[in-house]
């Protein structure tokens, strides 16, 4: 069998090697550098791999291919590859067929990275023998290949949901359903839908659906599907047929087996944390983990970086980093999740925003509002009229400066941009790590 691997990063990588030990002839392609890194791994297992460039004629001489869930499925090569009926597939696809380990897998729009670290932190808690895999950790592919686990815990983007196929998740969380990435899905939201909805693919009934029944989508599609699955949805309050949910100040979960703390007790702050505790309080009970070790797992959980992550204060001000809200829906939970008044930065690459989202939480919680972006105009034209102050801003040295000098102490900086950062950094990273550096940076020198 030949096997053609298109991105050479964490999951090309971790495939290639994967298919080298199960006997495929593997040729890796990537149109960009590689990083060192991942080239001497490939070189130190014989696979032939190539930069800069695709040779078409060596790549398209396959019987399947594996594709970073990054190229798109319009790249010139991968519609050569459609059009002479190459399979394609994702990294998880792949690797999945060379393992029976139970698959923890978490998707939706927003949340699935702070909700598959909390279940994996739960697990381990648990004593499992458990690997972390997806969009987070290392390639599912890699640790099939070399360090094999019992159980894995992986993050799912709709982008790797595209191109899998007989993968079945036995525990499968569905987080939410709001617009993103809609540049993928020809602008149609309904393509989107479908793909998150590949969770639920090949489910049997010893299996269990986990999901979010507030969720305007998600009840919507149910009809359209068989599912064989146990279902377990959860929701905000109480409510018919919910499985899980807050009430009287307590987390209650009365399927996959019965739970109950107070929400006192939750590390994570905000409803759409709540959300997030339920579904990996319900996942974990699903995996046989006792009641007791959910509890603690979920009162002593330190967050995730760059998901409202406290930064500190100066001058009496708080500063947080929520660096990863790259879009309007993850903003507003933010926003929402404030007990403060919030200089709120803005700002950034536009994946084609619709603010009015946010509208009433500004209004009611922002003093002022910061913009960092090479080019600030849509949010000056959807925002000024409110009457806050605003600051235009190019750069985290700036922004923070106009933040510090509009709030007053007991105040909250927050950084939840709703935007993409790559027009003025490397990545979300590149942008909370400046942003910390800043409050760090201030904190010393007393400023
Ligand atoms: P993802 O991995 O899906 O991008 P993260 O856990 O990294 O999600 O969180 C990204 C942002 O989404 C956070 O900054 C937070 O503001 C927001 N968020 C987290 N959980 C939820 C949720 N359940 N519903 C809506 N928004 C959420």
């Amino acid at each position: 069998m030949k096997l053609s691997v298109l991105g050479a990063a964490e999951s090309g990588v971790g495939a290639a090697i994967l298919a080298k030990k199960q006997g495929y002839e593997v040729f890796v392609s990537d149109m960009s550098a590689i990083k060192p890194h991942y080239r001497d791994m490939l070189d130190a297992h014989g696979i032939p791999w190539e930069e800069g460039q695709h040779t078409e004629a060596r790549l398209l001489d396959a019987d399947e291919v594996v594709k970073s869930p990054g190229i798109p499925p319009t790249a010139p090569l991968v519609q050569q590859f459609m059009k002479q009926g190459t399979p394609i597939l994702s990294e998880i696809e792949f690797a999945a067929r060379f393992t029976d380990a139970r698959m923890i897998c978490i998707t939706g729009s927003n949340g699935k990275t702070t909700t598959t670290s909390l279940i994996y932190h739960i697990l381990r808690k648990a004593g499992a023998d458990v690997g972390l895999a997806g969009n987070i950790g290392h390639s599912l592919a890699l640790q099939v290949a070399e360090a094999p686990h019992a159980c894995y815990v992986i993050e799912l983007s709709s982008f790797q949901l595209d191109n899998m196929y007989r993968f079945r998740a036995n525990i499968a969380v569905l987080l939410n359903i709001t617009p993103d990435h809609l540049d993928r899905y020809d602008f149609c939201m309904q393509n989107y839908v479908d793909s998150k909805m590949r969770i639920t693919r090949n489910q049997r009934p010893a299996d269990t659906f986990i999901y979010w029944a507030d969720d305007e989508h998600i009840p919507a599609e149910l009809p359209k599907y068989q599912l064989a699955s146990r279902q377990c949805p959860f929701s905000d309050a109480p409510a018919a047929g919910s499985t899980a949910f807050a009430r009287d100040g307590r987390l209650v979960i009365e399927a996959p087996v019965p739970f109950e703390m107070p929400l006192a007790e939750l590390s994570l702050p905000g409803r759409h944390n709540l959300r997030n505790c339920l579904a990996a309080a319900q996942a974990t009970l699903a995996a046989g983990v006792s009641a007791d070790v959910v509890r603690q797992g979920l009162t002593d959980f330190p967050g995730v970086e760059h998901r409202l992550e406290r930064a500190g204060q100066v001058q009496g001000v708080h500063y947080i980093n929520d660096s990863k809200a790259t879009n309007v829906d993850a903003c507003y939970c933010a926003l929402d999740a404030m007990t403060t008044p919030v200089v709120l930065i803005l700002g950034g690459k536009d994946k084609g925003n619709d603010y009015t989202q946010i509208d009433q939480l500004v209004r009611t919680k922002c003093r002022a509002l910061v913009f960092m972006g090479v080019d600030n105009s849509k949010l000056h034209q959807h925002f000024d009229g409110f009457g806050l102050p605003v600051a235009d801003t190019a750069s985290m040295q700036a922004c923070l400066t106009e933040a510090a000098r509009m709030a007053q102490p007991g105040d909250t900086v927050l950084l939840s941009p709703c935007c993409a950062s790559f027009d003025l950094f490397r990545n979300m990273e590149d942008r909370g790590e400046q942003f910390k550096q800043w409050v760090r940076s201030h904190q010393q020198s007393g400023d």
